[in-house]
């Protein structure tokens, strides 16, 4: 039995023409032309369009040679006449009836079955793989030059072999030259159980796809770590081919290790310095929180201004003075807020106390409602900052108005005769002194008057002592309703009372002295046994040149009053 041939041994052989094969080789898109002796018989439409003619007949008859032009154009006529044989295709170009050309791969057929020099040519544009070839050599240039100039290792292999390695890849495996590597496997760049698995498994390494961390060994043998990526290639053979990249790690590895350390460091000062941030937080806000209890703890008003007189703060004890909320005068300046009299000393104290050290300390009236005013005693100190620069006012307050009060009542009690109100002995001989001064000084008149009331132990024995106080105290009304409010009238003892008229003449004096000898005469004192009455003696004496204190008067004007009692008494006598 015959095999019938395979489509292979068909094509070994050749194409067998027929008489209708020009019919059927319309379908081409490739020129195909049928000539004898070199001579063009045939040609097909695809051919007459690719050599730019319009019709068959401005090809047929014309010798091929005159159609193509390059290399093979000058045995193209050999090959027609079938002296030579040539079996695969040719590069050729192809001239178009308008003088252009193009590339083409040319085949030759001899067809003897259709005469003796008959050839069937067929020729395919390949102008277009043409361009894509260049452009393939240039990317394939390209390509060199940057796998050449990568800073890592390249080597592209066939099979487990190393059939090129770039520069940067000679100087990473300790090399000196691309020959020490080509050929070599490719195991052999791996260390230790590296160099086994790929030696043993190529397609594990082939496999793994994406970048893997392995150690690689130099031409010495020392190993080091490496980043490696496999990436196969297109390949035409039955041996993978593939690139091999790697990078070496070591470095790298040694520079995190060295980051990682530093990390740890630098996290352990970050741990302690939150901490301690913390603590420093927690700390101020104790700080503050205590501060604030403290001011608000402080009985006294307290409170602290900018440089430019406006409340920042205050305390409990101020908002109570003023009846105010925490945050009603914050902002504010003294205007509106305090009465004008306390503003006007504070303003003083506030801008001493800015430019000198220390504390300044004043004394004022503080008005805190329509109907309440208090004596109060204020510090004020400067706060200042880092540089020493003041940045407000601190002030505290005190009130003193009982204080002022108590000093007042005692200034009272020190200075009165607590029976009747008038200046004790003391304090009249002060005053009545300082008059003496005063009237010496400006050459003015002052006289002195001396009063006794008469046979008062009658009273003190026949009322008893209490009755005798309030004739007392009757008198000392008398005078003071009689005398001026410039004339000093003072308790020297006992019922016996003296007044200084000042700028008062002997003459008016003595009218004085008669007007209260009147009065004192006219007091009726209700009492248990009747109506108590009585007189006074009283002593006149002026002021003399000579004379340079009030003692000298007094003792004229008691002596006068002795007179006034040794003549009958209830009378008024001058000394
Ligand atoms: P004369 O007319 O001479 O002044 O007679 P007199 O009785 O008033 O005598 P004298 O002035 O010497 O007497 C003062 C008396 O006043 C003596 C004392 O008992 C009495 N006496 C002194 N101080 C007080 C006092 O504070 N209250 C009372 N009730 N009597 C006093
Ligand atoms: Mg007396
Ligand atoms: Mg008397």
């Amino acid at each position: 039995m015959v095999r019938p041939e395979t489509p292979a041994e068909r094509r070994r052989k050749g194409p067998r023409f027929g008489g209708n094969f020009m019919t059927v080789l319309e379908v081409s898109r490739d020129l195909v032309c049928l000539c004898a002796d070199g001579v063009v018989l045939d040609v097909n439409s695809a051919g007459i369009a690719m050599l730019g003619a319009e019709r068959a007949d401005q090809v047929v008859g014309r010798a091929f040679r005159d159609l193509v032009g390059g290399d093979y154009a000058g045995v193209i006529d050999d090959l027609l006449h079938l002296k030579e044989i040539e079996g695969s295709a040719f590069p050729i170009k192809i001239l178009h009836l308008d003088g252009g050309a193009f590339e083409a791969e040319l085949q030759i057929h001899p067809a003897r079955e259709l005469g003796s020099a008959h050839a069937v040519v067929t020729a395919r544009d390949i102008s277009r793989q043409g361009r894509l070839a260049r452009t393939a050599r240039y990317s394939e240039d390209r390509f060199q030059a940057l796998v050449e100039r990568s800073m890592h290792l390249v080597l592209l292999c066939h099979g487990g072999r190393i059939g090129y390695i770039n520069g940067t890849g000679v100087g990473v495996l300790g090399g000196s030259d691309a020959s020490q590597f080509v050929g070599m496997p490719v195991s052999e760049i791996f260390a230790g159980e590296y160099r086994e698995i790929v030696a043993a498994d190529l397609a594990a390494l082939l496999e793994e796809g994406g970048v893997m961390p392995v150690r690689l060994a130099r031409l010495d043998g020392v190993a080091f770590d490496a980043q490696i990526k496999a990436t196969p290639l297109p390949s035409r053979g039955a041996a993978p081919e593939y690139m091999v990249e790697a990078r070496d790690i070591t470095a790298h590895i040694r520079a995190v290790a060295a980051l990682r350390h530093m990390n740890d460091t630098l996290e352990q000062k970050v741990v302690a310095r939150t901490r301690e941030l913390a603590e420093e937080r927690s700390r101020a806000v104790e700080a503050r929180a205590f501060v604030e209890s403290l001011l608000e703890a402080v009985p006294n008003p307290l409170w602290w201004k900018d440089t430019g007189g406006r409340y920042l703060g205050y305390n409990g004890a101020f908002r109570e003075l003023h009846g105010i909320g925490s945050t009603d005068w914050i902002g504010r300046t003294m205007e509106g807020t305090v009465n004008p009299g306390f503003a006007a000393v504070s303003a003083e104290a506030d801008l001493r106390s800015l430019s000198e050290a220390g504390r300044i300390q004043f004394e004022a009236r503080l008005e805190v409602a329509a109907d309440r005013a208090l004596d109060v005693v204020v510090n004020k100190t400067a706060w200042r900052g880092r540089e020493g620069r003041p940045e407000g006012v601190i002030g505290v307050m005190l009130d003193i108005t009982e204080r002022k009060r108590m000093e007042a009542e005692l200034r009272r009690l020190a200075t009165t005769d607590v029976l009747t109100g008038s200046f004790n002995r003391r304090h009249f001989m002060e005053l009545a002194g300082a008059e003496v001064d005063r009237a010496r000084r400006h050459g003015r008149p002052l006289v002195a008057l001396m009063l006794d009331i008469d046979h008062f132990k009658r009273i003190n024995d026949t009322h008893g002592h209490p009755v005798g106080d309030v004739a007392i105290k009757a008198l000392a009304d008398v005078c003071t309703q009689e005398i001026r409010h410039e004339d000093v009238l003072g308790r020297l003892g006992g019922e016996e009372f003296a007044i200084a008229l000042t700028e008062t003449d002997l003459d008016g004096a003595l009218q004085v002295a008669e007007r209260l000898r009147q009065a004192v005469a006219a007091i009726r004192i209700p009492a248990e046994l009747g109506i108590v009455a009585f007189t006074v003696s009283i002593g006149v004496a002026e002021r003399l040149e000579t004379d340079t204190a009030i003692d000298a008067m007094l003792s004229r004007a008691d002596m006068a009053l002795y007179a006034a009692k040794r003549s009958g008494r209830n009378r008024v006598a001058v000394g």
